[in-house]
């Protein structure tokens, strides 16, 4: 039997999507079925687990699974004894801490003896400790959104990528406290036969990401927002910002990710952007 790579990635969720995707465009075909616990692949010597995103740590720890692609959130809470590999550039969000709207919020130090509600005890009390804080954090497995409005907490930590839940339930967001992508974990002693099998994948995940699903994006800025707008916009080396003819009018000219793309519309929408084009790129030489 020839030996093979195993992967672990999430059975359902935000990353299973995007995780399978990743793998098909780099040439590996599998049968990602419903209810599957594993699969092997047909051209490609790995064999993929579908697993909780919260267990795929501790299995790349224990060398159950060699790899694995995760949030760095959950990696970073896990706290487990595994290597980041890449960043694979999807999955964005943010760790964020959120109070209720209508209170006045001026600096972190308001936290102090407060109740914080999260699912990442480990990252809060960690960064609230960096920032002299002390206050009692309340693990809650789900739902953390709703814990302020029944009383259960005076703030939440959790994570956020638009912000409408947040803003749904009456929240603010206040600090980031991180911000996370998926990585490709690893075990931190793979076999070398493993590393070369490793080394292979990464080398056509990193050929995905270098092509990139990048769009370009032309808009016309208000003036008095233009370098917020430019900010978002980091471009190839940065946006072409051209004059409309009319006055305190830009059109600005930039390439973003389309994994980013539909936040940032948002953004650029909320600092008065206006007739947003999104054109694919066919090629793009670097
Ligand atoms: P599982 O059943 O595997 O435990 P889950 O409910 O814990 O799934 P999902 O909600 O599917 O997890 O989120 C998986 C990961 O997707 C998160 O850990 C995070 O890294 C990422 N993510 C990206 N955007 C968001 C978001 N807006 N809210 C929550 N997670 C997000
Ligand atoms: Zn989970």
């Amino acid at each position: 039997m020839k030996q093979k790579l195993k992967i672990a990635i999430q059975k359902s969720g935000r990353l299973n999507d995007d995780s399978i995707r990743i793998l098909k465009e780099c040439g590996i075909g599998f049968n990602d079925g419903m209810n599957k616990l594993k699969a092997e692949a047909m051209n490609f010597p790995l064999e993929v687990f579908f697993l909780r995103d919260d267990d795929i740590p501790q299995y790349v720890e224990d060398g159950v699974a060699d790899i694995g692609i995760v949030g760095e959130n959950v990696l970073l809470e896990k706290n487990k004894d595994v290597k980041i590999v890449d960043r694979l550039g999807f999955g964005k969000c943010r760790l964020s801490i959120a109070v209720p709207k209508g209170r006045k919020y001026k600096s972190i130090t308001e936290l102090e003896g407060q109740r914080i509600a999260t699912s990442y005890p480990g990252i809060l009390s960690r960064f609230l400790k960096k920032q002299k804080v002390n206050a009692e954090i309340h693990e809650i497995s789900g739902s953390v959104e709703i814990a302020p409005g029944i009383g259960l907490a005076d703030a939440i930590c959790d994570l956020v990528s638009s912000g409408s839940t947040l803003f749904m339930n009456g929240l603010k967001e206040t600090e980031v406290v991180l911000k996370s992508e998926a990585v490709m974990i690893a075990n931190t002693q793979l076999a070398e036969w493993k590393t070369v099998l490793l080394e292979k994948l990464l080398f056509r995940i990193n050929a995905l990401k270098r092509a990139g699903n990048n769009k370009y994006i032309l808009m016309n800025a208000p003036d008095t927002n233009l370098e917020k707008i430019i900010k978002l916009l980091p471009g190839m080396r940065s946006p072409t910002v051209l004059p409309l003819s009319e006055e305190g009018w830009s059109s600005v000219h930039s390439v973003v990710n389309e994994n980013e793309f539909w936040e940032i519309i948002e953004q650029l929408k909320n600092l008065g952007a206006e007739g947003i084009l999104v054109i694919p790129i066919e090629k793009m030489i670097v």
